[in-house]
Order: structure tokens, then C-alpha cells, then sequence
């Protein structure tokens, strides 16, 4: 019999943890409904999602079980990250993730998953410094982690959820260019691209973003990196379900490239955890391309997490309910820290994903 989850948690942090370093990615308002049914029929189409060539966006994504258009549309997650790790979030299947704000936007979400609560005065996503401490701030402050913190993200504001200028982890964002010091003529080109493939206003293209952040975690060799991925939410917004699946299927392949990569580094091989979320869900329905205090659904979220401190559970069936405030306690625990230390109104973490 396996030992529950308090339990195996203390099991755990007497046994000291396997992880030593963590990749976090997370992509903006990617729904669970996706993740975990695959792609939605009533949006495959040009009047219900948008969609500008029904035959191509279905022989892409649609299949008739939702094994198998989930496979299609994140095929990493649902061949490694189902085997060797755990997901939560889906509803179908009795494995609920809420957020605890009420605010369901960006800004809000992020604080919430990188401090482990729901902060009221964050009720905008205005360029303002966070007032809170994030997780990541308090892992920087340690000896052995100083510099060694890092973020990547394709939304401008990134710097101010993690208050860089106070915390020191570094954070790239938006259409900000790169500048290791031995980039060259890639770095260059990835920065060109980065501006002038941008459409959005605050928001680069997730392609040039995670290039860049790739030759950053190769060159850098941060122990905590996050990439935070944005284009789901833009296309979502503009009710294109074409490129926002799209979309879905170039994170899913990042998160490959990126697990790939640490595990071709001694530095990394054996020794990483990889933790997924995002800042907020979607509503249902014509309501796909919202979120926010009047989209209800949008609470509703996800979790997928798989290293050398997570049994592999798989999908989660029939467990209690988590939250996104669960994320930075779990960060500091999976970091070998003790989350209470970190913070006294954060929960505790995901027992299971913790407590191999
Ligand atoms: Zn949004």
C-alpha cells in the first residue's frame, strides 16, 4: 500500500530529495478542457471557434476517443509526463484545480501560483511592482541559488510579477532582447525576430521567446527556470481555436525540447523536476475566448508535474481538489526547502507530487 500524502511527505523530507534543479512552464489560459478531452468539436469550426480551414484544423486535431485527440494535440504530455509523472485537473475524471483569487486574470494568477495565495490588492495586470515575495525571490536569496534563478516570458510583465529590481531573478519578457555576453549572431537574429514577428502589444511570439530561452539555459545553467509561454491566450482572445490549438501543440513540443535538452546535461540528467500550470482557465462554449470575474469557469485549471521526487500516478482520478496556491509551496518543497519557511499563508503542497 502506498503511504498517504502527509506521510509520504514527511517520508520524504527525512530521506532528503532527489531534485536539484526545476523547470517550470506554464502557458497563459491553456484550458483543462483541452488538456484533458483533446480538441473541442462545437469549436473546430469557422462559426463556433474561428477556424479558417475546418479540413486541415480537423485532420490535425480531431479524432473520435479523447485519448487519442489529446495524444494529438499534446503528445509528450500524454506519453511521458502521463507515464512518469502525475496531472491533475480533470473535472471528467474527479481531479479538480481551482484558483483561489477571484480575479481569474493574468497578474493575479501568476502572484497566486508563485506566492501561494491569492493577493486582493493585485486587481489589475498594470505594470506594478509585486509587493509579495515569490517564491523564486526567496530560492534567490538562498547562498547556494543566488543568480541562479531564472525566467523567460513571452508577456512584458514578468519583471513586475517577480519584482526583479528587488529580487534579482533575472526576467526576460516581452520584446526585451537578450544579452549574454556570448550570443552572437543567433542572440541578434533572435532578438530581431522577437520584434519584428510581434503583433501583439506587451506579448512576443512564443517562438523567438523560447529559442532564446533555450540558449539561455544552455549557456546559464540556471538551477530554477521558468518559462512562461503566451500565445494561447492571444489567439484565444482573437477566437482563432485553429492557431490556439496550434498553439497548445508548440508548448507541448517545448516542453519536450526543454526536458530533452536537461536530460542530455550531466547537470541536469536524473536530477530535474518538471512542474506545468497556468495563471488561469477559459469558459465553455462561445464564452472559450474569455476569462475573468464574469467567466465563472475560468477558475477552473491544471497541474502536471514528473521528476525523480514524483511517483508516476499518472492522471489523477477521484483525488481531493488543489489549487494554484499549491504551486510555490511545492516549488520550495521539490527545491529540498521547507515550505513553511517559505510562507505562512501559503498551503502545503501537492503531497503526491513530492512524496515519492
Ligand atoms: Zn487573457
Amino acid at each position: 500500500m502506498l503511504a498517504g500524502g502527509a506521510a509520504s511527505l514527511a517520508l520524504a523530507q527525512s530521506a532528503g530529495r532527489n531534485t536539484r534543479n526545476l523547470l517550470i512552464v506554464t502557458s497563459d489560459g491553456l484550458r483543462w478542457q483541452d488538456v484533458f478531452r483533446g480538441a473541442d468539436a462545437g469549436l473546430l469550426t469557422k462559426k463556433g471557434g474561428g477556424v479558417s480551414d475546418e479540413a486541415k484544423t480537423r485532420s490535425l486535431y480531431w479524432r473520435a476517443a479523447k485519448e487519442q485527440r489529446r495524444q494529438a494535440l499534446m503528445p509528450f504530455l500524454w506519453s511521458v509526463v502521463s507515464k512518469q509523472g502525475q496531472l491533475y485537473g480533470n473535472r471528467d475524471a474527479g481531479s479538480e484545480a481551482n484558483l483561489t483569487n477571484p480575479m481569474l486574470f493574468s497578474y493575479p494568477g501568476y502572484n497566486e501560483m508563485m506566492t501561494g495565495f491569492g493577493d486582493p490588492a493585485i486587481d489589475s495586470n498594470d505594470k506594478k511592482y509585486n509587493q509579495n515575495i515569490t517564491v523564486l525571490e526567496w530560492l534567490n536569496r538562498k547562498p547556494a541559488l543566488k543568480g541562479k534563478i531564472a525566467a523567460f516570458g513571452a508577456w512584458e510583465l514578468f519583471p513586475y510579477i517577480l519584482n526583479s529590481p528587488r529580487s534579482g531573478v533575472y526576467a526576460n519578457a516581452g520584446y526585451e532582447p537578450m544579452k549574454l555576453p556570448a550570443g552572437g549572431e543567433r542572440q541578434a537574429l533572435l532578438n530581431r525576430l522577437k520584434i519584428e514577428t510581434g503583433i501583439w502589444g506587451g506579448e512576443a511570439l512564443d517562438a523567438p521567446m523560447f529559442l532564446s530561452a533555450l540558449d539561455y539555459f544552455k549557456a546559464m545553467k540556471p538551477r530554477v527556470f521558468w518559462v512562461a509561454l503566451g500565445d494561447t491566450d492571444e489567439w484565444a482572445h482573437h477566437n482563432r481555436y485553429d492557431l490556439y490549438l496550434d498553439s497548445v501543440r508548440r508548448v507541448d513540443s517545448y516542453v519536450k525540447e526543454l526536458w530533452d535538452l536537461a536530460q542530455s546535461m550531466p547537470e541536469y540528467q536524473g536530477t530535474t523536476s518538471l512542474l506545468m500550470t497556468v495563471d488561469h482557465g477559459r469558459g465553455n462554449g462561445s464564452a472559450w475566448t474569455g476569462h475573468g470575474q464574469k467567466v465563472p469557469d475560468s477558475r477552473e485549471v491544471w497541474m502536471a508535474m514528473m521528476g525523480p521526487d514524483t511517483r508516476p500516478l499518472g492522471e489523477r482520478t477521484t483525488v481531493a481538489p488543489i489549487t494554484l496556491s499549491q504551486l510555490a509551496p511545492t516549488i520550495a518543497a521539490l527545491m529540498g526547502e521547507d515550505p513553511k519557511a517559505f510562507s505562512g499563508k501559503a498551503p502545503a503542497p501537492v503531497a503526491d507530487a513530492v512524496g515519492r
